[in-house]
Order: structure tokens, then sequence, then C-alpha cells
């Protein structure tokens, strides 16, 4: 039995001997379908065809609406209410969706089949489905499949389900390379990378590349540095594939990005004098960035809803190099494994919760009152109303948040709502 103790407060909700508040109650989320509209922008020659209601496509429609394009990449395939007896006219018509989708647009390499959480998909085995069709239409063209769910998953886990579709399928090398993983903007990637190449690293890869094409090789002389906190499954189909995780605190602000370089440059031997050299400039540059917010959110209290999975890497660079004090850090999954140097920089105390029960965490929003709370935008309005400064959760999966050169960019999302509500208060 755990060790619990109780936080301040008579209906103080019990901490387990790991100092970690666990809860299982409503949950404020979007699903895992969200992840689509950064994915589809990464792989550029890729569609995600969700198999879904017309709840999912409703929700692609107005997370994606503001884009316009000749040619989508993403698309819902409607499955209406069926009962066993109807799944396989389903196959069937799933099946004609995809001939007559990959019929129009030849240039679509891959295709994932993304499940979601009505009950009439649920009955569909997507994987047979995409067994099938990926006989039919390869090597034009790889279909893939994996889940999106609400039921299942958080919206960044769309990501994490997806790329650990796509690992069993990379080819095989022993050559020696360190792969990035996650999905970063190419510009910050290209960054990145060219920072771990000058520091001497022989090849560097991403996954997911930009092209299906592209994918990189994986062995057991591939090492990995996580780019995103919430890859936990992909992290684990990357272990089953022999290559060896570098654990680092990640590439926000100019700690974390030095502490991510720095856990490659060890494991490729590169000197310390080198890392310093190369490091130096950009460093300096993400400290000029940062100052010009220190003064704002120095001091400022925080509170992170759990959603983006971001949450615990973030509330340690506000805390540590801008000063902000965390009131509490909650997030949806807590991966120990990947998150173990984030928590040990925590300040010591910070209250790190994990999972969600929307309205004892609302209670303790409104008692604690911080300058800004992190949160979804379901939960953003009414805080707002209620006169408390909020930033969406997304937006920050949205923006190119990562590396030195972003460095300031990150804490300036965090110091616009501030500046927002002190000019509405003059
Ligand atoms: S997958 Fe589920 S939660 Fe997501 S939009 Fe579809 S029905 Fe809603």
């Amino acid at each position: 039995m755990s060790e619990e103790r109780a936080l301040p407060g008579c209906d103080a909700p019990p901490v387990g001997a790991d100092g970690i508040l666990r809860e299982r109650g409503q949950r404020e989320v979007f699903c895992g379908l969200t992840g689509i509209i950064w994915l589809h922008r990464k792989i550029q020659d890729a569609f995600f065809l969700v198999v879904g209601s017309r709840t999912c496509a409703h929700l692609l429609q107005s997370a994606a609406g503001v884009m316009v394009f000749a040619e989508p990449r993403f698309g819902t395939a409607i499955i209406e209410e069926k009962d066993l007896a109807g799944l396989a006219d389903a196959n069937e018509e799933l099946d004609r969706v995809v001939t007559r989708l990959l019929a129009r647009r030849p240039d679509i390499r891959m295709l994932f089949l993304v499940g979601s959480c009505p009950s009439e998909v649920i009955k569909l085995d997507l994987s047979r489905a995409a067994q099938r069709l990926n006989q039919r239409f390869s090597p034009n063209c790889h279909v893939l499949n994996y889940s999106g769910s609400g039921i299942e998953t958080t919206f960044t886990q769309g990501e994490d389900a997806c790329l650990a579709a796509l690992v069993p399928e990379l080819a095989f090398t022993d050559e020696t390379q360190l792969m990035i993983v996650g999905s970063l903007p190419d510009i910050v990637e290209d960054q990145l990378t060219r920072l771990l190449v000058d520091l001497g690293i022989p090849k560097v890869v991403s996954l997911p590349a930009r092209k299906a094409g592209g994918m990189p090789a994986i062995g057991p002389n591939t090492k990995y540095l996580l780019a995103q906190p919430f890859l936990a499954e992909t992290g684990t189909a990357l272990d089953k594939r022999g290559a060896v995780h570098l654990p680092a605190l990640f590439p926000f602000g100019a700690e974390g990005t030095t502490a991510w370089l720095h856990a490659a440059a060890q494991a490729f031997g590169v000197s310390e004098e080198r890392f310093a050299q190369v490091t130096a400039a950009p460093r300096e540059r993400a400290r000029k960035g940062l100052a010009l917010y220190r003064d704002k959110l120095n001091g400022k209290r925080i509170f992170f809803m759990p959603d983006s999975q971001l949450e615990v890497p973030l509330a340690r660079f506000l805390a540590g190099e801008l000063g902000m004090e965390l009131v509490e850090v909650g997030t949806p999954y807590l991966h120990k494994g990947h998150l173990i140097d984030e928590i040990a920089a925590l300040p010591a105390g910070t209250l790190v919760s994990e999972g969600q029960d929307v309205d004892k965490q609302l209670d303790r929003v409104r008692a604690a009152r911080p300058d800004l709370t992190v949160c979804g935008l379901g939960l953003a309005n009414p805080l707002e109303k209620e006169g408390l400064s909020t930033k969406w959760a997304i937006e920050l999966v949205f923006s190119p948040i990562h590396g030195y050169d972003q460095a300031g960019d990150l804490a300036e999302l965090f110091a616009r709502p501030l500046h927002r509500r002190d000019l509405l208060r003059v």
C-alpha cells in the first residue's frame, strides 16, 4: 500500500509517497485526432483518413478550418451506425473510399487509417484493414493504422500512436547514428540538426521524416533523443528495435536545450571544449531572448491543468530560467522514465499531479488564484470570466518552441496573457 500525505486544506486530496498527486475523474482534453493537424504538415506526402463519425469530421474541420488546401491531406470516412452483421459492408465501404482516394491522388505515398471512438468504428479491425489495403497498394502507397480515439488518448498521444505505428516499418541499419524523435517544425529541426552535426556527430536523422520514402532506418547503433515528452509508446517501440534512448531534459529554454545537446555530445564522445565552442553563440542568443521577459514573469504564479503532456518540462523551464512560481503542475500522464530528470529539476516541493478530476482541480485553481493558468480551450473562457488569466495549452503544441532560437518566443507565449491583463487593467 502506498503511503499518502494530505495537501493543506480540509478536503485536500492525497498525495502518493513519490510526491505525485494522482486523480482519476472527469477529463477535459482534446482527443488524439488533433495530432493530425501538425502531423499532416510534417509528413508532406502522407494522408490521414479518419475512420469516424460526423463529430470527428467536425473536430478536424474546426481545428484546421482556417487552412484551405487545393488538395487536403486529411479527411474523414464517416461510418454510420452499423450492427455486427453490417461490418462486412463497412470494410467494403472503407476499401472503396481508399481506392477512390488513391486513384484520384497518386501523390499520396503513405496513408494512415486513424481510428476513433464511436462504437461502430471500434468494431472495425483497422489493423487488418491496413494490412489488406497495404497488400493492394504497396509499394506505391504504404497503408498504416493507429488510434486517435478520445477514449484512449489525450491530444498529443495521437502523435505518439502515429510514430509508434511507423517504427516497426523502419528498415534495419547497423550504422552509427543519432535519431531525433518527435515532430518538430522543419526550421526548428534544421537548427537542432545543424548544432548536432557541428558537434561532430556523424549522422543525424529524424523521425518522422518529411517524406514517406525518407523514413530513417534503425538498429542497435542508433541512439535517440526524444524531442517531445509525450512519446511513451514510440520510445518502447524504438527500444524493441534495439535503439538506445539518451535520457535528457527536453530542449525547452537555454538550459533544457543545452542539456539535451549535451546528452548527445557525451554519448558520441564530443569533447567539452568542442561542446562549449558550438553552443556558446546560440546560448547567448537564447539568454538575450529570455532576458526580455524575465521581469514580466519573475515571481508570477502559474498553474498547469493537465493537457498537452508538455507541462513538466515547461514548468521546469519557467521556474528555473524565468523565476515563475509553480502552484501545481498537472499532466495527463507522467512517464517517469522519460521525465525523471525533469521532475528532479523542479523546485523542491512542487505539486505535480497526474490525471484529472476537473472539478476538484478547478476548485484548487479558484482557491489559489494564480497569475496564469495553462489549460484547454474549454476551460479558458470560464476562468477568464472569473478574472483569471489563461494560456491555451494547445497553442504550445502548434508553436515553434524548441531550441535556443525559440527560447525567447516560448517565454513570450507566457508573458503575453499577463501583458494583456495589465493593459486591460489600465
Ligand atoms: S475520436 Fe472520439 S473524441 Fe475524437 S472527435 Fe471522434 S468521437 Fe470525438
